[in-house]
This record gives structure tokens, sequence and C-alpha cells, in this order.
């Protein structure tokens, strides 16, 4: 048993805030000196991947911006896959508009919009949700970069893109198109981004209802880090099997301290099944 490619969530797994998680910097150092690739996948959308390529080098972390993908980025191609260069009404940061552009697609007045496209917006107000559910009631079709309820920080929980989306979902008894995690249309982009074809997949993350259920739809080896919204009653508690993770570690130092051992037991699983 190898694995090629580490598809790493970053909020909880990586980091708290602007906090490393216990060594991690060192942890992605050692799993990378076994020749893995590690690939950093976010929900969160608001930051572009250069902003994230900045938060991970200054904690030490080395990294390109093209291993980094955020489901803005992610939406940003799937829709310019699937429709070409769109128009569409954003909610969401600078960070989300500097995602979409970079595909081509257009910012535009709602009137114009094709797409309401909605990531977490720090900015949100009144007239923001009026001018999505106009666009929307006026044909606009509503795609969400994610709908995680919350994003966890320093402080405790902050109300997550999901909340807005609900907003909207709501005024225009839409539902919206989900990009990011537990889509496993966000990790079908990573894979074809990456262009990993044959490769051997990890996926790791600290959600259970989010990172390790795209991944079980992906058949990727799930690597659940007990490190962030997860705690280990959680899973006592979890009974649906497509929710359980393949591997349980504390944290990523923990993954990567027992790496020859968490591989030999995934190659006996995969004799016995
Ligand atoms: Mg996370």
């Amino acid at each position: 048993m190898k694995v090629d490619q580490i598809v790493m969530d970053l909020d909880g797994c990586v980091y708290l805030g602007n906090h490393p998680i216990n060594n991690s910097p060192q942890a992605i150092e050692k799993l990378r000196s076994r020749g893995i690739k590690i690939r950093f996948l976010t929900n969160n959308a608001t930051k572009t991947r250069e902003e994230y390529k900045n938060k991970l080098i200054g904690m030490g972390i080395s990294v390109e911006s093209n291993d980094i993908l955020t489901s803005g980025g992610a939406t940003a191609i799937y829709l310019k896959n699937r429709f070409g260069e769109t128009n569409i009404y954003p909610i969401g940061g600078k960070a989300l508009i500097e995602e979409l552009s970079r595909e081509g697609h257009r910012i535009v007045d709602w009137s114009k919009a094709d797409f309401v496209v909605v990531c977490l917006d720090f900015d949100i107000n009144y007239n923001k949700l009026l001018n999505a559910t106009r666009a929307i009631m006026n044909g606009a079709r509503l795609v969400a970069t994610n709908k995680d309820p919350t994003v966890p920080s320093e402080n405790g929980f902050m109300p997550g893109a999901g909340a807005i989306v609900s907003a909207i979902e709501y005024a225009t008894s839409t539902k919206a198109f989900l990009i990011g995690k537990p889509s496993k249309v966000i990790l079908e982009i990573a894979s074809s981004y990456w262009n990993f074809k044959d490769d051997v997949v990890m996926v790791v993350g600290d959600r259970l209802d989010t990172d390790i259920l795209a991944g079980n739809e992906m058949n990727w080896i799930t690597t659940l880090v007990l490190s962030g919204a997860t705690k280990i009653d959680d899973l006592k508690n979890e009974t649906e099997q497509k929710m359980k993770p393949k591997v349980i570690v504390r944290d990523l130092l923990d993954l990567a301290n027992r790496w020859d051992e968490i591989l030999k037991t995934l190659g006996e699983q995969s004799c016995a099944t």
C-alpha cells in the first residue's frame, strides 16, 4: 500500500485561526519526505489561493499556490467547464471576485446575472440579499461555494456561508447547487485540477459531515483528525457508514509519526475485502 497524494483540509487540520495546530508544519514536512504530494483544499472562500499560500508560508509551511484550491476557485472552474465564461452576481468578498474573474467570469449587476454565487461574506447586508433574490426571481441560478453552517475561529464558531445561502434559498424557494464538501463536485474538480489519474489519494479533514463524507463518496482513503470540529465522542455517536473515516488520528503530527503502521493496517484491510 502506497499513498501518492494527500488532499488536506486547512481549518481545524493545519491551523485554528492564525495558529498552527501541534507542529503541523513539521508533520507536513515529514509526510512530504516520504514522497507524498500534499495538496490543500478548503471550503473557505474568503481568501484567494495566493492569500492562503502566504498564510501557510507565514507558519513555516512551504507551498505553491497551485497546490491550493478553495471552494471559490473550484466554483469558478466548475462554471467555466460547464457553461463557459458566465455573468455572475457574487455575494462574497474580494477573494471570491478574484477567483471568479481568474476563470474569465464577468461580475455583473443582479439584473444581468446568470448565476448568483455565494460564499461567506463579512459585509453581508439586506441590499445584497435583495439583489440575489431579484436575480434568482429573474432566472439566475443559485450556486453555493459551500454551505458550512459555521466557521471555527480562536473565539469560537462564527456563522458560515451556509447561513447566508439558507437566507436566499428561503426567500426564493430554491435549492442552491453545492460545490464545496460534502459535495463530491469539489473533489472531482480537485482530481482533474491536480491530474490525479490512477494515484492513490487520501483526504484528511476534521469534519465527518464534509471532509469524510465527500472523501468516502470518491472512494478515497479518508482520515479524520481530532484537532478540529470532531471529538472522539462524536465518532461514537456516528452510525452512518458513509461518514466513517478509514483512519483516525489525533492530529497531523500523529498521522506523520504513525504513517508506517497506518499504511500496514490499510494494506491488510484492502487484502481482507
Ligand atoms: Mg476543517
